[in-house]
């Protein structure tokens, strides 16, 4: 039979417990806790403590004060605290340490916080210490996340080079310093020539590496107190500080040059790549790291205009308006990758019932700083950097989509005239491209007027007319724009296959003041009515020329006093209105009648 339990084993029963207890908690705390006596032996340690100070035997019964050791080196380490020390840290009630590098025997050092709780057995007189809770916590993984984290927000993870901040926190330093030592610091802004074909013809990955070794001999051209930044894809900004001489900052410059030179080797694939360097000296005039480095920029700017891989210095000649222009130029690259740019749409009526006849889809572009851009501006700069041909296929593309849907709510084609840069005419896919939009938009190729300008005509005009041709087979139809700012003579449009002149605003402009402007102007519509042109008058501001135009019989117009390019929303309610006024189908496709054939063939040159 079992005994009956006695209120010892009861006891016993609970401290075991108990016991049990406390060690779980013990070793489960993530730091290292050792429990010293009142003359700091270590009587207790958890795994972490075993862990940390790599002893496990002798650990027990060592003095803590040894324990603690402190210093740079293994030679120079000593203890944190001495026996006098610990005893005044024991009368305290809790002593803590942040921040402490240990340095345990033979063991790696490691930061660390550091807690004392002193602690009193229930029978000891009061205020007797029987006794401490050391808790040691171990942070170099924390550090470690800490130091890589603010690495990452301080360098390039491509090429290991500081980031801006890094640069603009470097260069207002060196600016504060110059004000007192008077040498001031020169930074040289970096751009890789052509480095977007490197990308594009062989790949991304190659681009990569071109940039990490181009970013390593940047650094090598450099000397050890210059600060080499990588601030953009392939830009990069060099702070020479400490300048005995200003003009160091070119000599350092004509190195970089110089050390690009030699081909890349990739594989069994050489490379060759230039810069373009852009130098801005600073003085007290300089207020600003942002100001130097836009002035680097700006010179950088004008080395590529000069011919590539070469350096500019900065001087306050180079104007706002390149600066304007330099601005732009980002914004723009901005907005087209982020699809900023909007469609406004121009009506054009015809003149006999005042009907609608056709939409001008123009581009627009409002940015936060520079307000509504001009699309004289933005459209020149487009076609300067290349990217003209993205803004149009942008404006095609909503175009489409829009005047498809009025189409669907209008019972009818909306007919949309859409303006053609040159180089997208040069492009030999062009005809394909401008077929595949319309058919994904499902919009009828009749009811699509290309506007070109006389200069696109003028020039090469034997490969156009193979772009001509294919548009033809298409069945869009041609407009000249701007007709007769370059050339006003219509006869040497006989050679292509013109469906409508759009008469530019200078014909227009004050036409009722003047016989001689009137006489112009009916020499033109009565060449072009021969020549079975339709004519839009274009630029209509004020009723007394519309009146002028109607006298002369000009046949449609297109004008602010008619309507100003408007939002697709209003354009929608303006075709919805005039439906409504007009239920017949407007002259202007029909009086066209069916697709002209290319005339080339059968006429003279003029
Ligand atoms: P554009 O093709 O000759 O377009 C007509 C321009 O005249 C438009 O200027 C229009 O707003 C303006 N206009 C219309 N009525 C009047 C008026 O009564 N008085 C005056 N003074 N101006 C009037 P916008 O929109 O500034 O466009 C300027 C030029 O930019 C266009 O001239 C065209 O050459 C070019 N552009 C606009 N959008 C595109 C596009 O998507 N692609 C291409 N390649 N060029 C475009
Ligand atoms: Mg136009
Ligand atoms: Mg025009």
């Amino acid at each position: 039979m079992p005994e009956p339990p006695s209120p010892h084993t009861d006891v016993r029963h609970h401290l075991g417990f108990e016991r049990e207890r406390l060690h779980a908690v013990f070793e489960a705390v993530g730091a290292a806790v050792l429990v010293i006596d009142h003359d700091g032996i270590v009587n207790a340690a958890n795994g972490e403590a075993v862990r940390l100070f790599g002893l496990s035997a002798d650990l027990l019964g060592a003095a803590i004060t040894a324990l603690l050791r402190v210093g740079a080196t293994e030679e120079s380490a000593r203890p944190l605290m001495n026996r006098e020390e610990l005893e005044s840290v024991l009368l305290q009630r809790r002593w803590n340490i942040d921040g402490v590098r240990l340095r345990p025997m033979n063991q790696e050092p490691f930061p660390a916080d550091l807690v004392i709780a002193p602690f009193a057995a229930n029978q000891s007189p009061a205020h007797e210490v029987s006794g401490a809770v050391v808790v040691i916590t171990d942070n170099s993984t924390r550090d470690a996340t800490l130091a890589q984290l603010q690495w990452q927000a301080t360098h390039d993870a491509l090429t290991g080079l500081p980031n801006r901040t890094v640069l603009v926190d470097r260069l207002q330093h060196a600016l504060v310093l110059a004000e007192r030592s008077g040498s001031w610091p020169s930074v040289l802004f970096l751009d890789l020539d052509h480095f977007k074909a490197v990308n594009d013809q062989l790949g991304h990955r190659t681009g990569d590496r071109l940039l990490v070794e181009a970013a390593r001999r940047i650094s090598d051209a450099t000397r050890a107190v210059d600060t080499v930044a990588r601030v953009g894809g392939d830009e990069f900004v060099v702070l020479c500080e400490a300048l005995e001489r200003p003009d160091i900052a070119e000599l350092v410059a004509a190195r970089i040059l110089r050390s690009l030179e030699a081909p890349f080797d990739f594989d069994e694939e050489l490379v060759h790549i230039s810069a373009s360097v852009g130098i801005a000296r600073t003085d007290v005039t300089v207020h600003s790291a942002e100001q130097a480095i836009r002035n680097a920029d700006l010179a950088m700017y004008r080395a590529k205009e000069t011919g590539r891989s070469c350096m500019q210095v900065f001087d306050d000649t180079m104007s706002m308006k390149t600066r304007r222009r330099i601005d732009l130029e980002r914004a723009l690259r901005e907005a087209i990758d982020n699809d900023d740019l909007n469609v406004a749409y121009q009506p054009i009526f015809a003149l006999a019932d005042d009907s609608l006849v056709a939409f001008e889809a123009l581009a627009r572009w409002h940015h936060v700083d520079f307000g509504d851009v001009e699309p004289i501006e933005f459209i020149a700069i487009a076609e300067e950097i290349g990217l003209i041909t993205a803004i149009a296929e942008r404006v095609l593309d909503v175009a489409c989509r829009d005047a498809a849907s009025w189409s669907i709510t209008a019972g009818r084609p909306i007919r949309l005239h859409v303006n053609v840069s040159s180089r997208q005419l040069g492009a030999s896919t062009f005809a394909n491209y401008l077929a595949r939009v319309l058919k994904h938009h499902h919009v009828d190729p009749t009811m699509i007027t290309l506007e070109l300008t006389e200069s696109m005509l003028l020039d090469n005009p034997e490969r156009q007319n193979d772009r001509f041709d294919a548009l033809r087979d298409l069945g869009v139809r041609i407009a000249v724009d701007d007709f007769g700012t370059v050339y006003p003579s219509l006869a040497y449009l006989r050679r292509y296959p013109i469906d409508v002149v759009k008469l530019d605003r200078q014909f227009v402009s004050g036409i009722w003041q003047t016989a001689q402007g009137r006489h112009i102007l009916q020499a033109i519509l009565d060449l072009a009515t021969g020549l079975n042109y339709a004519v839009i008058a274009e630029g209509v501001e004020h009723e007394d020329e519309l009146d002028a135009l109607r006298e002369l019989g000009c046949e449609f117009a297109q004008g602010h006093f008619l309507g100003g390019p408007m939002p697709p929303a209003e354009a929608l309610l303006l075709t919805a209105s005039v439906l409504h006024a007009f239920p017949v189908e407007p002259g202007y496709p029909s009086r066209l009648g069916p697709v002209k054939a290319n005339r080339t063939s059968t006429s003279q040159v003029p």
